[in-house]
């Protein structure tokens, strides 16, 4: 028996509205808060929650940022790539194929997916997640929680994130079981799949819940076998927005006559397009009839320091064309089809709002999850016994 076990579950996608009045782990999981959502997606949220900070910070926002001299896909530009018929560079298997194989060529360790970027663009660009974000050094120079984890000689579980939901459960079982470890983060990722597909309203969210709700108490009974005391924290990254509408932005913009790659260049993601003046013309003109486009608005300064998503050097585009919530960009380069739920809207949208769920009051409020950074290590910080 071992004295104290800190678990945290993160459940992609699981927003305070995708919970509400479903009575999910009330009785276990009595501290329950909504959370602000980081501006952007997945791929900004999950570095701004293992390191606390913002994207400003940590750098990743989007995947996809304009740097055409080191683009790990000029070669593709060099083969031809290009030239291929859209119908088969649209192909999800081949593209998946050469992501695997661009990562390799590379040493990427990181979730590197080229999604619907097409390959007449993609040699413009880099890609920020290339290593594994989830291990020490995986944010460098920004610390990550492995880092002070690491630093703190605390004995911890972190998923795989490479490894499915079960597997995921099963390992963290194990190691419970073991008494091996004193801090936990589990990481599952397939409710926001399921969410994308059939939304928050959709019959399979309640049964899916009652999966997750099944494996806690599971964890939780293992854990109090092996541990005097434990605590149970659950929370998420964003909920989802179910789509009421889409818009062809890229269709509209590339009616304007502006030339890609000479003029400007951009990056259409589900929820927002980014882009990048080459020209003061450019500048002027495009940028003025982004600001006309339809059920959308270019974010001002003002928002992109609230969000901390004003970078010195435009990293991730001099405008951002935000949608409306629920009014998805399809095509983009993200995906051809917009899917019947999304998130990367506004933050303050309902649906935008993740969830913070415990079994106790953390030591301090969860307002935005990048506060879960500090909630997570506080519980080993204040620990005397810290072994090995
Ligand atoms: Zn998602």
């Amino acid at each position: 028996m071992k004295p104290k076990i800190d678990i945290f579950m993160f459940i992609d996608a699981m927003g305070w509205e995708v919970i509400k009045g479903r009575g999910f782990l009330e009785d276990m999981l009595a501290y329950r808060r909504p959370a602000g959502m980081q501006f952007g997606y997945s791929s900004t949220a999950i570095p701004t929650i293992l390191t606390g900070t913002p994207p400003i910070v940590h750098k990743h926002l989007s995947f996809y940022y304009y740097a055409p001299d080191k683009s790990p896909f000029k070669a593709f530009h060099l083969l031809g790539l290009g030239l291929l018929p859209e119908k088969i560079a649209a192909k999800w298997r081949l593209r998946h194929v050469l992501s695997k194989c661009v990562a390799k060529a590379y040493g990427f360790t990181g979730y590197f997916e080229m999604y619907a970027m097409s390959f007449k663009k993609i040699h413009y660009f880099d890609y920020i997640e290339k290593t594994d974000i989830f291990v020490p050094g995986g944010l460098s120079p920004t610390p990550n929680l492995a880092d002070r984890l690491s630093d703190a000689n605390v004995p911890y579980h972190i998923s795989n994130w490479r490894l499915s939901e079960q597997e995921n459960i099963d390992a963290l079982l194990r190691d419970i079981e073991k008494e091996d470890i004193s801090f936990a983060f589990l990481y599952t990722a397939a409710m926001d799949g399921l969410l994308h597909m059939v939304t928050k309203n959709g019959a399979k969210i309640p049964v899916k819940l009652d999966w997750y709700s099944s494996h806690i108490r599971k964890i939780a009974d293992t854990a109090a076998k092996h541990y005097r005391e434990i605590s149970i924290s659950v929370f998420s990254d964003h909920g989802m927005t179910s789509k009421s509408g889409v818009e062809d932005i890229m269709g509209l913009v590339e009616k304007l006559g502006f030339r890609f790659g000479k003029d400007y260049a951009a990056v259409y993601d589900s929820t927002m397009s980014r882009f990048w003046f080459l020209n003061d013309r450019a500048r002027e003109e495009l940028g003025d009839a982004l600001t006309k486009m339809p059920r959308s608005r270019v974010l001002s300064e003002a928002e992109k320091i609230r969000y901390r998503i004003n970078f010195a050097d435009n990293m991730y585009g001099e405008a951002i064309l935000l949608m409306d919530p629920g009014v998805q960009i399809e095509p983009c380069d993200m995906g051809l089809k917009a899917l019947p739920g999304m998130h990367g809207f506004a933050p303050e949208h309902e649906d935008s709002y993740a969830a913070f769920l415990s079994t106790g009051k953390p030591s301090s409020e969860p307002n935005w999850v990048g506060d879960y950074f500090k909630i997570m290590t506080d519980s080993f910080a204040s620990r005397k016994e810290n072994p090995q």
